[in-house]
């Protein structure tokens, strides 16, 4: 894609949403960890719905570790693979308690040696709690940067390699929110909202969707009754 073209679409998603964030509720740094790294391969309706009940109780590494596994799967039953993020959570919270004093550390080496975190909730963690220019690369990202050719790549760390080299400094803060968002609500897997997307005449996939069945039928439809009435006439 032509860097003035990316500019564009960087532009235009701003235009949409100048201050986009996630969709993850949370207060803390801690909390924002606890819930990036929940969401792995579920929802983040999901894990809202656990969290709203969890932290009210539990909220700091000290108070979720004294409720053991055992304790947390309480709570978190709504979040996929709940068995394994439960006791991935006791490990990590123990971990922030034993080497960073109960604080939500502040180097990639450090927030990937937690259990159950990796690149993708490392960067996503730098980038809001630390305002570091990360662009972590989920699934939806993967998907609107390969269809768009703003990043392709074969793999989430090729997309995120192309998307920090070529999106302009200016968008790159924000860019993990405008494209997850992006691929969420508009260019979804099954069914991308092309017709009406903003950046359409931007985006390089070839195959977009084209306008419902139902203003054709409207057409239709109209075709009949201009019919008829000259009949009548
Ligand atoms: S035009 Fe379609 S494929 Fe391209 S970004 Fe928009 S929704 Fe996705």
């Amino acid at each position: 894609m032509h860097s003035a073209t990316r500019n564009a679409l960087f532009r235009r998603l701003q235009a949409a949403n100048p201050a986009p964030t996630t969709e993850l509720l949370h207060d803390s740094p801690f909390e924002l960890l606890v819930a990036v790294m929940l969401s792995a391969h579920t929802t983040d309706k999901s894990v809202n719905a656990a969290t709203r009940v969890l932290f009210p109780v539990a909220n700091t590494p000290q108070a979720i570790a004294a409720l053991g596994a055992e304790g947390v799967k309480e709570y978190i039953r709504t979040v996929g693979l709940y068995n394994t993020k439960a006791k991935n959570l006791i490990a990590l919270c123990q971990q922030l308690i034993d080497l960073h004093g109960g604080e939500v550390p502040g180097q990639r080496e450090a927030l990937e040696a937690l259990p159950g975190v990796g690149r993708k909730t490392a960067s996503i963690i730098l980038n809001m709690v630390f305002g570091e220019v990360e662009i972590a690369v989920d699934t939806h990202i993967f998907r609107v940067a390969n269809r768009t050719g703003l990043a392709p790549g074969k793999n989430p760390r090729e997309v995120e390699d192309a998307l920090v080299r070529g999106t302009p400094p200016q968008y790159r803060k924000d860019a993990h929110h405008w494209l997850l968002l992006h691929g969420r609500y508009v260019c979804t897997a099954r069914s991308p909202a092309c017709p009406t997307c903003l950046i359409r005449d931007l985006c390089e996939y070839k195959q977009k969707t084209k306008p419902k069945p139902a203003a054709k039928k409207a057409g239709r439809v109209g075709a009949l009754v201009r019919k008829a009435t000259r009949r009548r006439a």
